[in-house]
């Protein structure tokens, strides 16, 4: 079935960048040796910097490069994560096949893999529906449809609905303002914004980490005032009346997410009199089950117990078949390892390869591993999670001191051919699975993306494989007229 793919440049764009920065973390020479230059008088960093980057490991890295670029492997494994195996929630079958198939795989390209037990939280998806029964100017006999989407950890409505008027706040002082008095018995909608020129402007995951608290503590806000239930509009960069699922703080309500239209036309018609819902959510919470996180190791050759973590997370959200968030941070994380033994490279240190299990609902993979290997960290040299999609790379979002970053200069002098050369200072974790690790201290990287388009389908029906583009890691050629 790979065959499709064959002898097209197909590439999971960002892989070089992981690949590479993996590697250099697992190099750092301990013996450099003395290189000869033709200037005088090396400054003191200049010298720290050839010993930390000599010309082979140089070398080594553009090789990581240029084979990155013309390999298709991540792709495959993005492909059959998202189209063979299909969406992943935790404790869901697909998530149990998509660990075993990893460490099928990465067992296959000689790592040491062993499948790792989470208690994981297991939510299954009923049925999601509502419209609009009472509004003003309604023409007798008819409803509005409302498009929406239950969200992680609603409790259901009886299976044949609830009706309760609708009120509509733009923020939690709004909500606070109304009172337990207007808001018990009501459905809640959270009417926040999410900020598109600040998306357009490349700052989309500034734009969601602002919009989507209200996804997170929306519910359980207006649980707290005794609302009936709670909506809030989509975290959601686009036009195209999806509605976008996600975790919310389990409240006791139901919960849903309407699309960015609908909140809309909601919220005009709330300012015009009494708007009354019709909604049907039947999720259900089942019994806990047992996940894995994939960890799979390239031992290394001078210091096995020092350990570099690189990874992304198998679970996904039900809705899509969970490609850019994230099949493609597993794929790029199982593909650092086949470029490595493909190219036949040893690293110094211990390469691990994770796959992290429920990232989307709780976490609780990474905390098993925090709980599991927190006697280690002293050992892990640095920390790396991809979980922004798959667009072109721009380099890495990093939670490490400056002096550490700047230790990385000439690995990232190397990317600049591609344009990922950027190494942005964090004051926080960069990624969700290595956030306890990073507040550790240990060095922590994310994969800095172009990040537009990623809230168009996060968390949607539409996050399927087609958005992958696979050639889109280059620098885009100048246009000549
Ligand atoms: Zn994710």
């Amino acid at each position: 079935m790979h065959k499709t793919f064959r002898g097209r440049y197909l590439l999971l764009n960002s892989l070089c960048v992981f690949a590479f920065v993996a590697y250099t973390g697992a190099q750092n020479p301990q013996h450099p040796q003395p290189q000869s230059n033709r200037y005088a008088a090396p400054s003191p960093a200049a010298q720290t910097e050839q010993q930390n980057f000599p010309p082979q490991l140089l070398d080594e890295l553009a090789a990581i490069k240029s084979a990155a670029l013309e390999d298709d492997y991540a792709y495959r494994q993005v492909a059959h994560l998202t189209e063979n195996i299909g969406p992943r929630p935790s404790g869901s079958l697909q998530a149990k096949a998509a660990s075993e198939y990893v460490a099928a795989e990465l067992r296959h390209l000689g790592l040491e893999v062993r499948l790792e037990e989470v208690k994981v939280p297991h939510w299954v998806r009923g049925a999601e529906a509502a419209e609009l029964v009472e509004y003003a100017g309604q023409v007798p006999g008819t409803t509005q449809k409302i498009v929406l989407t239950a969200l992680g950890g609603s409790t259901s409505t009886p299976i044949e609905g609830i009706s309760a008027d609708v009120i509509v706040v733009n923020n939690f002082d709004e909500l606070k303002a109304l009172g337990r008095e207007r808001v018990a018995g009501k459905i809640v909608l959270f009417n926040e914004l999410f900020d598109k020129q600040k998306a357009a402007a490349g700052m989309a995951f500034m734009a969601y980490g602002e919009a989507v608290r209200y996804r997170g503590t929306g519910p359980k806000a207006a649980a707290d005032l005794g609302a009936a239930a709670a909506l809030v509009r989509s975290v959601d960069n686009a036009d195209y009346r999806l509605p976008h699922t996600g975790w919310s703080f389990p409240a006791g309500i139901p919960a849903g997410a309407v699309t960015a239209e609908d909140a809309e036309l909601i919220a005009h018609l709330a300012a015009q009199g009494k708007v009354r819902m019709h909604l049907t959510l039947t999720p259900q919470k089942v019994p806990d089950e047992t996940g894995f996180n994939v960890i799979a190791d390239v031992k290394g050759s001078e210091h096995p117990e020092q350990v570099v973590v690189v990874s992304g997370h198998l679970d996904s959200w039900d809705l899509g078949t969970g490609a850019i968030d994230d099949a493609a941070g597993v794929a790029i994380a199982m593909e650092t390892a086949e470029l490595l033994q493909r190219l036949h490279l040893h690293p110094k240190r211990t390469l691990r390869i994770v796959a992290w299990m429920d990232e989307e609902t709780g976490g609780s993979g990474s905390q098993t591993y925090a709980r599991d290997y927190s006697a280690e960290f002293s050992n892990h040299v640095a920390a790396i999670e991809s979980d922004a999609g798959a667009a072109h790379p721009l380099g890495f979002d990093a939670k490490m001191s400056p002096k550490a970053a700047e230790a990385l200069r000439p690995a990232l002098d190397v990317l600049h051919s591609i344009g990922a050369n950027l190494l942005r200072e964090s004051n926080y974790p960069p990624g969700a699975d290595i956030a306890a690790m990073s507040e550790k201290g240990i060095p922590a990287l994310g994969i800095m993306q172009d990040g537009r388009t990623y809230f168009n389908y996060h968390h949607t029906a539409a996050d399927t494989l087609d958005k992958i583009a696979p050639a889109s890691c280059a620098k885009t050629p100048p246009r000549w007229p």
